[in-house]
């Protein structure tokens, strides 16, 4: 194996089994999962497992041949999409669905540009991490891709829309000074490795109106925020009532299955069509779409969306309760099952990275698993299954408030 992989935990876990919010290791410790927003609706979710099993007996081969689960899969996803974003494209992650829309936006544009949040991670292919700040240091990035402030700075701010459009701009120019223009700006809806911040009133508004008058594209990563995460809406992009011109999805899609997928609409993916040919052996294989659809269904049956809104208000207050108690915690952000809990020393008023590593291994010890994100390392990160309820956000608060009384 490469080593450029880092664990999470002081101490490395070994998960063998998982069952709707509970994961159990090689010696039968049982954890309760905060943080892992690719079992969707839970692992090893028996309709989905069902559905994966059933069609892997019947077939499972490259997408040169006609299936129906691919076109039920483009509908249904489709169906979900607002305005004119009418058009599929699958792949097999969240990293080839953001490589795949650079590749359309500039196809469309006929600009070469790409502008990102300051701590972005969009993936992993070679122009992708271009697109991840949160990984590709200043020194490696190449002219065509410029940063934009994370929401952070606009949060104190009156004239968000001033100040933001003023930095929008200092970004545009740079690519018309080398003569590529802007193809496209993409947002992870929730700017999760930003530090989880919902964009502030009109922010996506602002900054998708001023992209499209420059000849450029909006895309919205939903890899993270989609599939209802925010309880509120289906897609992040939604809260800030926004239509992007391009959309992808991963992680969560296929409750594990690799799949992936890029949304747009039909006048976009013309211009692309016609210019490249696009083929990718296992996105929306016919097991891969039996799984999504799985996906789609349980959260329809379930209620899936709804529930990440009320428990999720349940646990974002029941966090800003100990945030009243502990000094560190300096804010809570987030929305629906997608919540930060910022840590900062109350002393130094420096980011608290240390004290975060160390909170995050105590509730992994306790058997409860968190992440952590933010540029500075301070953020705990808590984004369950969908099938998170009020008893799990209790034990996970529980633990968190014991580990934060022990230490202060
Ligand atoms: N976009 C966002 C917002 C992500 O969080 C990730 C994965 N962490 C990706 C894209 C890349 O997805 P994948 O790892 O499936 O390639």
């Amino acid at each position: 194996m490469g080593n450029a992989d880092e664990l999470f935990y002081s101490e490395p876990l070994h998960i063998v089994r998982g069952e709707d919010v509970w994961l159990y290791d090689a010696e039968g410790k049982k954890y309760l999962d905060v943080y892992n927003n690719v079992a969707h609706v839970g692992h090893s979710n028996p309709h989905v497992v069902e559905a994966i099993t059933r069609q892997a007996k019947a077939l499972n081969t490259s997408t040169r041949y006609l299936h129906e689960n691919i076109v039920d899969l483009a509908e249904k996803i489709t169906e979900l999409m607002p305005g004119e974003l009418e058009v599929c494209y699958f792949v097999c992650s969240g990293s080839e669905a953001n490589d795949l829309a650079l590749q359309i936006a500039r196809a469309y544009t006929k600009k070469q540009g790409c502008l990102v949040s300051e701590n972005a991670y969009h993936g992993n292919t070679t122009a992708v991490f271009q697109m991840s700040p949160d990984d590709c240091v200043p020194e490696k990035r190449q002219d065509w891709v410029q940063t934009l402030p994370s929401p952070k700075k606009y949060q104190q701010t009156e004239q968000i829309e001033l100040n933001c459009l003023k930095d929008l701009s200092l970004a545009m120019d740079k690519f018309d000074e080398i003569g590529i223009g802007t193809a496209a700006v993409i947002f992870d809806s929730i700017f999760s490795s930003d530090g989880i911040f919902l964009p502030p009133p009109d922010y996506l508004k602002t900054i998708y109106g001023a992209v499209r008058q420059s000849g450029g594209l909006a895309i919205a990563d939903e890899v993270q925020s989609g599939l209802g995460r925010i309880g509120s809406h289906m897609w992040g992009f939604s809260h800030d009532g926004v239509v992007p011109d391009i959309v992808t999805l991963g992680k969560p899609m296929g409750n594990g299955y690799p799949i992936a997928a890029v949304v747009t609409t039909r006048k976009i993916a013309q211009v692309f069509d016609q210019e490249y040919g696009y083929f990718n052996t296992f996105g929306g294989n016919p097991v891969a779409c039996a799984a999504a659809l799985a996906v789609l269904e349980t959260m329809k049956t379930d209620h899936l969306m709804q529930n990440a809104e009320t428990p999720g208000l349940y646990f974002h207050q029941e966090l800003i309760e100990l945030a009243e108690k502990y000094d560190l915690i300096s804010e809570v952000r987030g929305k629906g099952l997608f919540l930060g809990v910022e840590l900062i020393d109350p002393i130094g008023k420096e980011p608290a990275t240390k004290k975060t590593a160390e909170i995050v291994n105590l509730l992994s010890k306790n058997g409860i698993l968190v992440g952590i994100t933010g540029p500075d390392s301070n953020v705990i990160k808590m984004r369950p299954p969908m099938t998170f309820n009020k008893r799990h956000v209790d034990r996970a608060v529980e633990n968190l408030d014991e580990i934060l009384s022990s230490l202060f």
